[in-house]
């Protein structure tokens, strides 16, 4: 997949930018609420091509040397994991020597870079602009935030240079699983334990979109892929580095999976970057698996396993259908059953209900616990399918949508779990007008 990064200085406008490409889309197509975006990545398109955004800028940290730590970081991750960089100057501002120096970072990258002048809002700032024309460039693009122009030509040109090669998927079929998780968790030592050399075909196949590394794994009867991704792997200097950069990681491999295993750490709990990952997994529609690691370490009593449970989905929010296993990567405890589950929540995603057989069930269901009336006007429900989706989505028809409430959309969702079985995946649910 195509990915267009953004950097700059603080405060030149990279997220005002960035909430522009995402707006058009999620206006479209993510018509979910109530779930938690991750503000610094998102998906877009532009004459139906579509590719990602990555605000580089959504880590600012607030340490000594920070500043240009954050520059560098940022351009680094541009470098390693965009198709194409844009670099965002402010004419207010003119050009100052970090501008400079970030140029020269990018010079040095093989990768388009689209220069972009911020707030030239009238034409005696777009006159001002010519200044950038220092750094040696023979183009760059004004925008204004305040009257929105200016992002169109941009785009015809970013969408235009993406490279065109067909990618083929040479394991086209198969179950994809990213485990995913923090720094330490333990991830490198389940992969580990799951190499069996006597059954073990191992494939690593450098990607033809060069950032996603796919290993064929044949374990306890099940073939599936392990996918991890090649960018990202520079060491970091301090802990939001190590964080930031695992997570970025991780947001590729998540991209190219069916299902995440979450891996959280059972000596630490759930911890805000498992949430971070858990969002992803669910805005991406993909399957989850919880898995609490380093159990050996853990003295139980007789509740804590629930306990533990409970703490998690208190703390996941509406959507705790989700398998939870407790194990241990070093003593290969329940690695059998981590495989297993992952096996099950894949069958979950992939699997099609009977439009005879969904409505059979669905129907009486809304007969007997219909929407609350509003205004004095019922919602009657008549039809129900389920769209031909990687990931179970549903269209209720019926007279009047928009009255169908939030509270009935999960009560519907809730149904669909109970009698069709969805676990570990997320379900969208739509109401339509006939
Ligand atoms: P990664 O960064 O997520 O790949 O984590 P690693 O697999 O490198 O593991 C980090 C450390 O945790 C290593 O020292 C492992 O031996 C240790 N570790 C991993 N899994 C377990 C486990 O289940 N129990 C215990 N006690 N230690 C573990």
């Amino acid at each position: 997949s195509n990915i267009v990064a953004i950097v700059g200085r603080p405060n030149v406008g990279k997220s005002t930018l960035f909430n522009r490409f995402l707006e058009r889309r999620e206006a479209i197509v993510d018509s979910t609420a109530g779930v938690t975006r991750d503000r610094h990545y998102g998906k877009s398109d532009w004459n139906g091509v579509e590719f990602t955004v990555i605000d580089t800028g959504g880590y600012e940290v607030d340490t000594e040397d920070a500043f240009q730590g954050e520059i560098i970081k940022q351009v680094e991750l541009a470098v390693d994991e965009a198709t194409s960089i844009i670099f965002m100057l402010n004419v207010a501002e003119g050009l100052t020597d970090t501008d400079i120096e970030i140029h020269e970072m990018l010079r040095r990258a093989n990768k388009p870079v689209y220069i972009v002048v911020n707030k030239a809002d009238s034409a005696r700032e777009e006159l001002a602009a010519t200044e950038f024309y220092q750094l040696g460039i023979s183009k760059y693009y004004t925008m204004s935030s305040a009257t929105g122009s200016g992002t169109g030509e941009l785009l015809d040109d970013i969408v235009r240079d993406f490279p065109t090669t067909e990618y083929k998927d040479p394991f086209e079929g198969l179950p994809k699983i990213t485990i995913a998780g923090r720094p330490n968790v333990g991830k490198s030592t389940l992969t580990n334990a799951l190499l069996d050399k006597e059954q073990n075909i191992v494939t690593d196949v450098a990607g033809t979109t060069r950032d996603s590394i796919q290993t064929l794994y044949n374990k306890f009867g099940h073939e599936f892929v392990l996918v991890d991704t090649a960018g990202m792997r520079r060491k970091a200097k301090v802990k939001e580095d190590l964080e930031f950069y695992s997570v970025m990681r991780s947001v590729r491999s998540i991209e190219y999976s069916d299902i995440v295993i979450i891996m959280v750490d059972a000596t630490l709990g759930w911890e805000s970057q498992d949430m971070n990952i858990f969002g992803l997994a669910q805005k991406n529609r993909k399957g989850i698996v919880i898995v609490v690691n380093k159990w050996d370490l853990v003295e139980k009593e007789t509740n804590t396993t629930r306990d533990f449970e409970e703490q998690i989905k208190a703390k996941i929010g509406q959507f705790t259908d989700i398998p939870i296993l407790f194990i241990s990567a070093l003593t290969k405890q329940r690695i059998l059953k981590t495989v297993e589950v992952a096996m099950e929540v894949y069958a979950n995603r992939a699997k099609k209900i009977k439009t005879s057989k969904l409505n059979e069930i669905m129907l009486p269901v809304f007969e007997k616990t219909p929407p609350p009336a509003l205004k004095g006007k019922y919602v009657k429900i008549k039809y129900c399918v389920q769209l031909p989706t990687p990931s179970p989505q549903f269209v209720f028809f019926c007279n009047l949508p928009q009255y169908v409430k939030e509270a009935y959309k999960r009560f519907t969702e809730n149904q669909l779990r109970k009698h069709f079985g969805f676990t570990g995946v997320p379900i969208e649910v739509y109401f339509r007008q006939k």
